[in-house]
Order: structure tokens, then sequence, then C-alpha cells
């Protein structure tokens, strides 16, 4: 056996939420152009890659029995896209430890891309230019290549093309709902939402962009916006009590995060999280919370 058997890398990839998500109209190709300020926050999924006869994949955690394990797991197609484009094989063993919630509006599928995509190029020592990397991503998907980048960053286009922004630290509590939302089912709900209307051509709220960078709280608080928030609570009416439940617990704002079914909540400080978390928690309008600080780094290799 060689030693090259047993080696794996681990790579650790952050959540986001958006900040501000500005929708346009559907443009020709079905997609949005969005305005979309993505904040990277501290709850991770970790993928580890290993040789392997074959490309498999496993997953542990909580939500482990809704992610998929064939060639349709972006971690899968990461792996196939960056061997194919180096000409080798994508014979490798990803397993993911998922936190992030998934279908929830988090970006945890295409932080699972991401992963997979630096742990291969890191296993293979392929040394692939970042912009390289960041091409791939965006054929992953829009999401993918904030994951990779983390930090904050506005991001215009379908969202895939990026601009790092400067933020200072928030906290947040994050509710998770009982199962997920299609992001394409709740963008299909906008554009029902926005027949007859003119959609404006999405752009960065100035006033968010300065809040963000203040680190000033309650200046954030009274930024936060989310187009597709309408749209999540026309599918899912049971959120508005998820929202109202935060509120009277105390947050300074709440918002759908992306797409949804996931709520966040900006709170002051990490007491207030702790105590927002609980009266969520304890108002049985969600299955379970998460407590996080932004913004987080992108995805990292972890020491072995
Ligand atoms: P976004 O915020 O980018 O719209 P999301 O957080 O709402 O995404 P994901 O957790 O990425 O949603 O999952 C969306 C769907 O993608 C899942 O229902 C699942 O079928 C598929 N999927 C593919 N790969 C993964 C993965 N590695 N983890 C989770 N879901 C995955």
């Amino acid at each position: 056996m060689s030693p090259r058997t047993h080696k794996s890398v681990t790579v650790r990839v952050p959540a986001k939420v958006n900040v501000q998500l500005a929708v346009g109209a559907a443009r020709a190709d079905g997609f949005h152009d969005l305005a979309n300020v993505f904040l990277a926050v501290s709850l991770y999924d970790e993928v580890t890659v290993t040789p392997a006869e074959t490309l498999t994949v496993t997953c542990s955690g909580p939500d482990a029995d809704q992610v998929p394990l064939d060639r349709t797991n972006l971690a899968a197609r990461a792996a196939e896209i960056l061997a194919a484009r180096n000409g080798r094989s994508d014979a490798v063993h990803l397993h993911i430890a998922k936190n992030i919630p998934v279908a929830g509006g988090m970006a945890g599928g295409s932080a699972d891309g991401a992963g997979a995509l630096l742990a291969c190029d890191a296993l293979w020592g392929l040394g692939t230019p970042r912009a390289q990397l960041l091409e791939i991503c965006a054929e992953l998907g829009s999401d993918v290549p904030f994951s990779l980048v983390g930090g904050a960053a506005l991001g215009t286009g379908r969202g895939e093309l990026l601009t790092p922004v400067e933020a200072g630290t928030f906290h947040w509590v994050f509710a998770v709902a009982d199962g997920g939302l299609s992001t394409p089912a709740v963008f299909r709900e906008f554009d029902r939402l926005a027949e007859g209307r003119s959609i404006p051509v999405p752009q960065a709220a100035p006033a968010l962009l300065t809040a963000l960078a203040s680190g000033d709280a309650d200046a954030l608080a009274a930024t936060l916006a989310n187009d597709l928030q309408p749209a999540a609570l026309s599918l899912r009416p049971q959120l508005a009590a998820t929202l109202e439940a935060g509120t009277s617990a105390g947050a300074l704002a709440t918002l759908v995060s992306g797409s949804g079914p996931t709520t966040a909540f900006l709170v002051r400080d990490p007491e207030s999280a702790l105590k927002v978390a609980a009266a969520l928690e304890a108002s049985g309008t969600c299955r379970t919370t998460r407590t996080a600080t932004s913004p987080a780094p992108g995805a990292t290799v972890l020491p072995s």
C-alpha cells in the first residue's frame, strides 16, 4: 500500500447570509440579475477528500439524509470538473460533515462544491490559479464563488461576479425551519408576484454598504433587505410567526436568509444571540437554531 492511500485533505467552508438581495426582472436565459451583498457566517461544513477506487460521496450530520450522494452532489460535480480539466481520474472519496442547513437559503450545497474543489486541488497537488478556481465555481452555481472567497462581497450578474466589500463584526441567530424551499421555486414565485409591475435594475444600497463597513448593528438593522422575502413568505406563510418570535425576543432586525426557509436575526452581542435563540426554540416556530458571527473566512484547507 503506498503512503498516498492514507493521504486526505479537509477543507472548512462557511455558510452565507444575504444582507441585501435585490432581484431584477427575469432575463432571457431565465436567470435574474442580482445585486447580492453576501456575508459569510461562522457556520461551517467540512469536506474531506481521500483517494479511492471510484468517485463516492458520504455525508454525516443531522440533515445528512437530505443530501444527494450521487454525482448531482455539488461536491462530486466539483471533483469531476477539476479532474476533467486536468485530464486525470476523479476517483476520490468525498465526505461531507454537514452543519449548514440543507435547502435553507444558506448556500450549503455551494459551500460543499467550493470545499471539494479546493480539497481536490490540494490532494492532487494541482496549484490551480485562483482565477481558474473561481471560473469553475461559477460553472458549478451562482453562489459557489462566494463560498470560496468568504468574508463580505457584492455579487452582481446572477450573483457570481464578486467585488469584496468591507465588513465589521456582527452577531446572528439563524432559525432552521422544517423542510427546505427550492430556490428556483422561490424565484418563480417572485416572478408571479412581480407580474405587471416594473422591476428596477438591482443595485447595492450605499447606506447598507456604509453600515456593513462600520460594524454598527443598529445601522445595519435599518438597511437589511431581501426582495425574495415576500415570495418565500408566500410559499411558507408560517415563517412570519418565526420572524415575529425573533422580534419579540429582542432581535434588532429579522430577515429570510436568501431564498429561505432559514430565517436570520441580527442581534447586538453574543449574550443577546443566546437569549434570542432560546426564545425562538421555545416559541415552537422553528426546528432548531444556530448562532454565528460574521464575517467568516472562505474555504480553508485545515492542517492535517
Ligand atoms: P442557496 O442558498 O445557494 O440557494 P440552499 O442553501 O437553499 O442553496 P442547498 O443546501 O445548497 O440549498 O441545497 C439545495 C439542493 O441542492 C438540495 O435540495 C440538494 O438536492 C442539492 N444538493 C446538491 N449538492 C448538495 C450538497 N452538497 N449539500 C446539500 N444539498 C445539495
